[in-house]
């Protein structure tokens, strides 16, 4: 906590809460999705609109503190400790014009509040994988979602950003009235400030065809060696990925996949069922799997395809991009993370870049990647005993796969490592 005068200043100018650190309550103020990061932050402002956090940040400049800050804690890598930490969880505003195909947010909406806005028109957003994450959050780090390979990344298609400034100044940018922040914010994450509100494109999205299909034992080198060569044979209206999943022996895991190392095959299309069928055949030939999902279905359902956590968990995540998915590749990633081997592993995941992705944004922006053809990402649970071995095994998957690494990496898929790459680590 900072002086009292200040502090008293602070709880006066703030209408959400202001918690001081060594309050009980900050914990659960501070707490995110996930659970391996703990913040001991000095102070937590929960914020309710842009005059909170611009309070916050003057606060913490005249208390010579860091700013922090948190919409859903889906990002987190490493705690905030003694900054003043502006959690935006209260900011949760959504509008969508249908007619004008745009979404306005404040800082702490989840993508879900904008699908359920958004799908009863036709329209849908760039949302991910998960609904759960926060829009800002997303956004701000690139965002590679569902649409992606069409329409490009979610930070390509912001129209304007409301945004409190680090010294505490409230203000609205756009391509027009400040073009250099306005390309360095998109793909800058927070160095710029916190936003407090975002204003970005939907699109139409009358109907949607979808889904997993999840292979074991022998099918999962079949289907992995496949899936490279057929991914890039594929039009910008599809969107896939694999992923090798290590599920444990509990009940909520489907029987089949329970306590085995599996491949999800996920698949996302705009088009006719008909043309996502027929551009599915080359895999459903490859083996049979033990579960499909794939079908027709809505937009609104898209948590479907990749069956994300949604329950806070505590892991370590660690990503870069590569140039190709080539054979050798593939069994190097076997090697290191397939079937036959025992390491505690949750998910390696390599999603299909490319089409839109690799184009630079219509007005340009700070994301980068753009040259990656697949992206990688791996993620091992991290409770406090397996805190190190997650730091080795996706250190490990990161490293065996290095001879085909782009050696750049997506902001929002880095996690871990973008510190090893500022530590000068290999
Ligand atoms: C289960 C899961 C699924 C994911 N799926 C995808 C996906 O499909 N595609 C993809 O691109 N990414 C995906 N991600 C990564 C995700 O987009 C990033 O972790 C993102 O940073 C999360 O934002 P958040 O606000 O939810 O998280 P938080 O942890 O709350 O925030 C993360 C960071 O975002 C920045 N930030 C948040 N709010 C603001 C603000 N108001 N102003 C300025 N900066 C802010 C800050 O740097 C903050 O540290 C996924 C992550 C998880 C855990």
């Amino acid at each position: 906590m900072g002086t009292s005068s200040a502090h008293e200043r602070l709880v006066q100018q703030v209408a959400g809460a202001v918690v001081d650190g060594g309050d009980p309550a900050a914990a659960a103020e501070a707490a995110g999705f996930n659970t391996a990061v703990t913040h001991r932050p000095a102070v937590v402002v929960a914020a309710t609109d842009a005059a909170d956090v611009a309070a916050a940040v003057r606060y913490a400049n005249d208390e010579a503190l860091a700013v922090t800050v948190q919409a859903t804690g889906h990002g987190a890598v490493e705690p905030a400790d003694g900054t003043v930490l502006v959690s935006t969880k209260r900011m949760q505003g959504v509008r969508v014009d249908p007619v004008a195909r745009v979404a306005r947010v404040e800082a702490g909406v989840g993508w879900r509040s904008v699908i359920d806005a958004a799908v009863p028109h036709g329209l849908a957003p760039l949302s991910g994988s998960s609904s759960g994450v926060g829009v800002v959050g997303y956004t701000l780090g690139g965002g590679m979602g569902h649409l992606a390979r069409r329409h490009g990344f979610a930070a390509d298609h912001v129209r304007s950003l409301d945004l409190v400034t680090r010294e505490g100044e409230v203000r609205t940018v756009t391509g027009a009235n400040d073009p250099e922040l306005f390309r360095e914010i998109r793909g800058g994450q927070d160095r710029f400030g916190i936003v407090t509100a975002l204003e970005f494109d939907l699109f139409p999205v009358p109907r949607f065809f979808g889904g997993a299909m999840i292979f074991t034992g022998p099918a999962v080198g079949d289907v992995l060696h496949s899936f490279a060569a057929w991914a890039e044979t594929l039009p910008e209206e599809v969107t896939t990925s694999v992923a090798l999943l290590r599920l444990p022996p509990v009940d909520d895991v489907p029987p089949p996949l329970r306590g085995v190392v599996s491949l999800a095959l996920r698949f996302g299309f705009t088009g006719t069922p008909e043309r996502g069928e027929a551009l599915l055949a080359p895999m459903r030939r490859v083996a049979t799997p033990v579960l499909d999902s794939i079908g027709p279905m809505s937009f609104a359902a898209v948590d479907g395809i990749h069956m994300d956590p949604t329950d806070p968990m505590p892991a370590v995540t660690r990503g870069g991009l590569l140039h190709g998915m080539p054979a050798d590749l593939v069994d190097t990633l076997l090697a290191v993370a397939g079937p036959g081997v025992d390491v505690p592993l949750a998910v390696v995941e390599l999603r299909l870049m490319g089409g839109a992705l690799a184009r630079p944004a219509a007005v340009p922006n700070a994301v980068t990647g753009r040259e990656g053809a697949f992206s990688l990402v791996a993620i091992a649970p991290a409770p406090p005993p397996l805190v190190d071995a997650a730091h080795a095994v996706t250190s490990g998957v990161v490293d065996a796969l290095r001879p085909w690494s782009t050696g750049t990496m997506l902001a929002n898929f880095a996690g871990h490592a973008a510190a090893d790459l500022a530590a000068g680590a290999r």
